[in-house]
Formats: C-alpha cells, structure tokens, sequence
C-alpha cells in the first residue's frame, strides 16, 4: 500500500486447454495496464495440464513480455487446484485470480486496486447479471446457494465467484489452510478480513469453451456443502427419531386393533410401504455417511494439492 514506489500486483490466471483465449487476453491486458497506473504487473499463468499448444503458446509469449511465469502442472488438477498453484507462488501485495476468457473484466482490477489502497483487505466481484448462463445453471446455482448458506457457516455471498483482490496478508492466512479437498469459495468466505463489495456484469466467454459441464458442477456443489457443513449428518439423528415416534403410534394402533377388534390378517401394502420406504432412507442415510467418510479419507491421505512438472520465472518486467 506504498504510494511512492509501484506497488506489485499479481494476475493468477489457471489455463486449461485455452490457446484460443491467451492471446486476446494478454492483448487486454496491454490496453488496461499502463504505468500511469502505478503498478508493477506480475502475471502466473497455471497450465492445468492443458492437452493442446497452451504451454508452447505461454513460453513464446514470455518471450515478449518477461512479466509472464508459468506454472506448469504434471495433469490436470482442477481450477481449484490451479489456483492454489497460483497463489503459492504469487508474490504480489495484492493478488487477482481471474479467468483468462474475459469474463472478469480487466478493467475492474483497476477499481479494485483503488479500493485496496483505501486500505480494504478483500474486493470482491459481483456479477450483476446470470443471462449469458443458462437456465439450468442460473436456477442450479440458486438452489446451491440456498441450501448451502443454510445450513453452512460462514455464509457464502451468491453471485461471487473466484474473482477478487486479495491483500497479501490474506493469501497468506489462505495458505495455512491445510486441506487438499479445495473449495476455494468457502475458503475465501472463511479466512473474513476487511471486504468490499464491487458489482460488474459478466459478459460471454471471448474464446474457447467452457471447461465445465453439469457432472463436474454438480460435484463441485457437493464438495461445497459438505466441506462446510457436517448439517447432512447430523440430520439422520432426527428423522431416525421422527419415525421411532410414528411407529412406536402405529404400534400402539396395531395392538389396539388386534387386542380390541380382533385379528385383521391383511396387511401386505402396509407392510411392502413400511419395509420400501425404511430401505431407501436407509441407504440414503448410508450413502451421506460415505459421501463424508469418502472426504475424510481423501483429506487423511494428505497428498498435496497439485504437482508442479516445472516453473517458468519471470522478472515483473515489461520489455
Ligand atoms: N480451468 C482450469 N482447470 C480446469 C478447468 C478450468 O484451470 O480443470 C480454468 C479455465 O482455463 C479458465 C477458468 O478456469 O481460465 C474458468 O473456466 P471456464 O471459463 O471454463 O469456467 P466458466 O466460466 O464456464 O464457469
Ligand atoms: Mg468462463
């Protein structure tokens, strides 16, 4: 938060397969940063194990503009992972991770920077607007919300995503988080510190694809809900107890109607309901203990987050 001297700023930009994008990102990037702004760029790229010329693309690039590090990945790790990758290595006093398909707009960080030099710890992007998402994307992400601030704490802001600056003493209170199940939202939500908000519309993707489809986003919300929130859990306890209760009642109701009305043999569909309906909550039941055990499991192994294959320095310098 220097006045004098530029202060450095890094861009963490996980890539997976987007030799399309690169380019015209980096183009923006020239037109939004110019020294009037007062500030030393440092860009990270992250190769997610991209399968096409990303990385070949990324080390001509660097080539022209020193200011360029690359961080390539042994595989694809995740964007989560890619991104942890980005801001271990990052040295900037205030951090961006953005996508490189332009849809967190350059020109935001400059807003942002303002913000951070009026001495707020977190910026966040809102976007203003679902429209370029589908449909089912759009209602999808409602209900995860909902479900999600309900039951988890702390509360997730809806409509925020990985877009953000971040003082450096945040990043680091984010790398002395030790889990290797990422969820970088609820992270982020978690370590707190002084946060504004600021509002943009996100536009289409300029180039390229999406990399997610609705398996991996369904995942993603799983991975959310259960890593804040032990909620599913703990539910079991009561519906177990709701239905003791409702059959100790109809217990009561079978004696009453066997001691005083006699012997009523049929009783098939209650029986066939009874025994179908207890099956399924049952294996629900079973199947939310696994989804947690699953993670436990996963967490207990402490492999880390991502491998790096090689690091590509630069030298913040712009020639
Ligand atoms: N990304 C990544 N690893 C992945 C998937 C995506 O590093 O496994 C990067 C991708 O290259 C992009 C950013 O994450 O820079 C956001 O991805 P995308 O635009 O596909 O997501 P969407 O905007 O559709 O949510
Ligand atoms: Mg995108």
């Amino acid at each position: 938060m220097n006045q004098e001297s530029p202060s450095l700023l890094s861009l963490v930009i996980p890539v997976f397969n987007e030799s399309e994008a690169l380019e015209v990102f980096l183009h923006e990037v020239g037109i939004v940063f110019t020294p009037i702004e007062g500030l030393q760029l440092e860009l990270i790229f992250v190769n997610d194990g991209s399968t096409d010329d990303t990385l070949h693309q990324l080390l001509a690039l660097q080539q022209k503009d020193h200011r360029i590090t690359i961080v390539d990945l042994s595989r694809n790790f995740g964007k989560e992972s890619a991104m942890t990758a980005g801001l271990d290595i990052a040295s900037g006093e205030a951090v961006v991770p953005i996508d490189v398909d332009l849809q967190d707009p350059l020109p935001l960080v400059l807003e942002m920077v303002k913000l951070w030099r009026k001495g707020f710890d977190v910026v966040l992007g809102r976007r203003i607007n679902r429209d370029v998402d589908s449909w089912a994307k759009r209602t999808s992400a409602h209900w995860f919300y909902r479900i999600q601030n309900r039951i988890s704490n702390p509360k997730l802001p809806e409509s925020v995503g990985d877009f953000r600056l971040m003082d450096r003493k945040v990043v680091e209170a984010l790398k002395q988080l030790p889990e290797s199940q990422r969820f970088m939202k609820g992270l982020f939500a978690w370590i707190g510190f002084k946060t504004v908000t600021l509002d943009y519309v996100r536009t289409e993707r300029t180039r390229g694809s999406s990399k997610f489809n609705t398996w991996k986003l369904w995942n993603f919300a799983l991975e959310g809900i259960t890593s804040f929130s032990t909620d599913p859990l703990r539910i079991w306890t009561y519906i177990g107890l709701m239905i003791s209760l409702m059959s100790f009642g109809f217990a009561l109701f079978i004696l009453f109607k066997v001691l005083i009305l006699g012997i009523d043999v049929p009783g098939y569909a209650s029986l066939m309901v009874a025994i179908t309906f207890l099956g399924g909550l049952q294996l629900v039941g079973i199947g939310i203990l696994g989804e947690y055990l699953g993670r436990t499991y996963l967490e207990s192994k402490r492999r880390p987050i991502y491998v790096v294959r090689e690091i590509h320095r630069g030298t913040h310098e712009w020639i």
